[in-house]
């Protein structure tokens, strides 16, 4: 089946396959249906990181990282501020070289290698465009150093134009476009140079929340139809698990979880990714082990708010460890009035989410709960101040290290 709108000139190699050629089931087998799509064999990741680490002065911004993208995949970094995203970008790009470790495109070592000989290129925030030339020659420069003919060239730039839905703009200056529209000319660029990887620091940063989410929507679309291969930095959780095949985690200069969108947030390696990834309940606590007799693998934990059972433990705990226990806002719900089971809690506020309503509770010791439910499951009755019972899902609570 080839799908409406799948252009074939623009992948590497041509990728005129389907859009669900490239994404069927992973991982296993993935290089192979990768390399089916390009009709020859690819035995390397497009990009991989090999033990990066990078320091300013005591500071070490990338630490130890490793990291694999496979060719026609998108893979978002993500963390907060100052955890090493655009650091790493950087060594991709080659505009910093690493105290130690290895990068290689297309399975060729490039650590060696100045930016401008690295097969990549980068759209920044900023979009970098130049002001005094038009739309069509900022995104033909590239080809023009590498000596494609200006018939070729223009002709590609009405192209990649149309791919990303500005078929007017050829002849005018980037300074009469509005931001969204010059940083679609940033990314046509970008792709005129057919990089083997496409590096993107926060590019929509800039751009007010609309606008925002369209772009998510059209570079998603645009990666897709190229079947280009993205790293793509944000520090919005929502934009990385709107788009990305993959997530990379990142903490303190290191990966500290690397996983599909579901992996990350349904299986957060510590209390730390399940935090910083959603709203997760959280309570601390020590582990216990299996649960006597339990023949499902269920485990337990003491916290300050009684015993917990949870469906499962994260790898290795032994009993005795300090733990934290995370259930997630749609798996806690908080049923009203008194009762022996459930948590005590006080509801603090509630909010209408469109169709679901987002709720909050605290403990007498000031443990905060959030629960966010189909609008019509919430008892009309209760109020702010009431007593509610919370229950955390024992199927999707997980004890977590601390
Ligand atoms: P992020 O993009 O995740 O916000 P950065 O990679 O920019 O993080 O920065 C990671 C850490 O490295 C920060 O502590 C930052 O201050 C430091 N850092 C980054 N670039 C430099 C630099 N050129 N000189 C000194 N410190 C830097
Ligand atoms: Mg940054």
């Amino acid at each position: 089946m080839i799908l409406p709108g799948v252009r074939p000139a623009w992948g590497r190699g041509g990728t005129s396959l389907p859009t669900e050629a490239i994404r069927l089931p992973r991982p296993a087998g993935e290089r192979v249906i990768v390399s089916l799509c390009y009709g020859r064999r690819v035995p390397h990741p497009a990009l991989e990181l090999a033990s990066v680490s990078k320091s300013f002065g005591a500071r070490r911004a990338v630490d130890d990282v490793s990291l694999e993208v496979a060719a026609g995949e998108f893979v978002a970094i993500v963390g907060p501020s100052g955890s090493g995203k655009t650091t790493a970008l950087r060594l991709i790009a080659g505009f910093e070289q690493p105290d130690a470790g290895a990068v290689r495109i297309d399975g060729r070592d490039v650590t060696a290698l100045p930016a401008e000989r690295r097969d990549v290129s980068t759209v920044f925030q900023s979009y970098a465009l130049f002001p005094h030339l038009s739309v069509r020659d900022n995104i033909a420069y590239g080809p023009r150093v590498r000596g494609v003919p200006r018939a070729e060239r223009n002709r590609q730039a009405e192209e990649l134009l149309e791919l990303v839905q500005l078929p007017d703009a050829a002849g005018r200056r980037p300074g009469e476009l509005s931001g969204g529209q010059q940083q679609r000319v940033a990314l046509a660029r970008a792709l005129a140079n057919r990089p083997s990887v496409l590096l993107f620091d926060e590019p929509l940063g800039a751009l007010d929340r609309t606008l925002r989410e369209e772009l998510q929507l059209e570079l998603r679309r645009i990666q897709r139809e190229t079947g280009s291969t993205f790293v793509y930095v944000t520090h919005d959780q929502d934009e990385a698990f709107g788009m990305a095949d993959r997530l990379a985690v990142m903490r303190e200069g290191r990966i500290v979880q690397l996983g599909t969108p579901s992996e990350v947030y349904d299986r957060p390696a510590d209390a730390w990714v399940a935090t910083f990834v959603g709203d997760g309940n959280v309570v601390p606590g020590v582990f216990v082990g299996p649960v006597d007799g339990g023949t499902d693998g269920e485990v337990a934990a003491d916290t300050d708010l009684g015993r917990l059972t949870a469906a499962r433990a994260a790898p290795g705990l032994a009993p005795g460890a300090r733990i934290v226990a995370v259930a997630r806002p749609e798996r806690t719900t908080f049923a009203a009035g008194g009762g022996a089971d459930g948590i005590p809690a006080v509801l603090d506020d509630v909010v209408a989410l469109g169709p679901r309503t987002r709720l909050t509770a605290r403990t007498a010791g000031g443990t905060r709960f959030v629960s966010i439910v189909p609008r019509e499951e919430f008892a009309a009755g209760v109020t702010p101040g009431d007593q509610v019972r919370v229950h955390l899902d024992p199927a999707s609570l997980a004890f977590l290290p601390e």
